[in-house]
């Protein structure tokens, strides 16, 4: 008899749904992470009473209402709606492309003189199918806002050519004919009150759970521990990189507590041209509409990824997603290991979708 139903590699959001929905039907659950807390990448530090995204803004947004529900039972969210800015040499747009993008940037007032203004600068150029991000973007919204919001941005974020990436990465954006900031479409949106550990705590509550654990470390002790194993790090570290190692995005974070209550008026500020380092900087009271005296900031580097870095961005491009489907076939032959999370299905999935992921996974089992 082995002490536990399952290990889960990984106490971010996938891990933490997973453990959640097996207590419910009595099966006993060890977390671990090689982490020093638990939440993966929603983790956030309180500090001077501001909850500090530690790995990047988090802003929770789901078309679901029952995965809405499902968050809401642990944590109540505000009504925080995410409305960036684009500062680019010093002119500031409205995030996503909307009709106020438009208005400062060409001084058109209705919806048909910017459309006719982006057809007529995608007129001469022959994209039919778009076949990269860069075909993309200028279809969507012509050759001026890629210019000025998306190429430098995207190059900078991605460290590869427009050209290099594929087209969906930017197809996450709205392109909208109304005057409507709000950067998601979904009809639920928000941040939760007193921050995301609170639902990390909610959804691991009564669930053993051990910290600066590393798996591969102790493989062979943690696997005899329990009858099966969820893994929700990198599947090809899982596989000991034997068909390459699959390329990430890395970032960096500096974190600034700055003496005045308020550096930019806006949760999120992206910094779109080339040669400004950073992506955006985030000022994390905004997101709960804090009042304090002091404010934090974050500036976001888009960082070249090599072994031992944190991978934060699967790269799904051609050859990332050629070596991800060797790992994937070799993955399917396991009998008692579970894969799933942004590391181990090697996708751009946002919190809904892994928890979205989590409990289709989870229903199979408790059906
Ligand atoms: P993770 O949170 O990465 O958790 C995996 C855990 O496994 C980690 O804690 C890691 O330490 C642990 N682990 C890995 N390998 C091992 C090992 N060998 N031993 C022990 N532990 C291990 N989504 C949104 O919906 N809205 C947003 O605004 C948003 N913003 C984002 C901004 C950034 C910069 C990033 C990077 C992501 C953002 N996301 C956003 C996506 C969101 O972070 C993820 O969808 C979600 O957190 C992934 O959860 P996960 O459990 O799959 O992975
Ligand atoms: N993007 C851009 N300019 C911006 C914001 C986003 O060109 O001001 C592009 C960029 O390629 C980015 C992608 O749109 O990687 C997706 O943006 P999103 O905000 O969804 O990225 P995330 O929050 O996941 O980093």
């Amino acid at each position: 008899m082995k002490k536990y139903d399952y290990l889960i590699v990984g106490g971010g959001l996938f891990g933490a749904v997973f453990a959640h929905e097996m207590k419910k039907i009595n099966k006993t659950c060890l977390v671990i992470d090689r982490r020093s807390h638990k939440g993966g990448n929603v983790y956030c530090e309180n500090i001077e009473g501001i909850n500090v995204h530690k790995y990047g803004a988090h802003i929770f947004h789901t078309n679901d209402k029952m995965i809405w529900d499902y968050v809401n039972q642990f944590v109540e969210f505000n009504r925080y709606t995410n409305s960036p800015l684009a500062n680019y040499k010093g002119e500031l747009y409205n995030l996503p492309f909307n009709m106020n993008t438009f208005y400062k940037l060409w001084g058109t007032i209705t919806p048909s003189e910017a459309k006719e203004k982006i057809r007529s600068q995608c007129e001469n150029l022959n994209i039919t199918l778009p076949k990269n991000l860069e075909e993309q973007a200028i279809s969507l919204v012509g050759t001026d806002i890629y210019e000025k919001l998306i190429k430098g941005y995207t190059e900078k974020q991605w460290g590869r050519d427009a050209k290099d990436l594929p087209a969906f990465i930017i197809k996450r954006l709205p392109v909208r004919f109304n005057f409507d900031n709000n950067y998601f479409n979904d009809k639920y949106q928000g941040i939760p009150i007193g921050g995301y550990n609170k639902l990390i705590d909610g959804l691991l509550e009564g669930i053993e759970i051990k910290l600066n654990v590393d798996y591969f470390e102790e493989k062979y002790e943690l696997d005899a521990l329990a009858t099966n194993i969820v893994y929700t790090g990198k599947i090809d570290e899982f596989y000991q990189f034997r068909f390459g190692e699959l390329e990430y995005r890395s970032l960096r974070f500096e974190h600034e507590l700055l003496e005045l209550d308020n550096f930019q008026g806006n949760a999120v500020v992206n910094y779109t041209e080339r040669e400004v380092p950073y992506t955006r900087i985030i000022e994390h009271k905004h997101f709960e509409f804090g009042t304090q005296n002091r404010t934090l900031i974050t500036k976001e580097y888009p960082d070249e990824w090599s072994l031992g870095k944190e991978s934060y961005y699967p790269i799904n491009d051609i050859k990332n997603t050629e070596i991800y489907k060797k790992y994937k076939i070799l993955s399917e032959t396991e009998e008692n290991v579970i894969f799933g999370g942004r590391l181990a299905e090697y996708k751009y999935y946002d919190m809904h979708q892994v928890i979205a992921s989590a409990l289709t996974v989870t229903k199979k089992i408790q059906k």
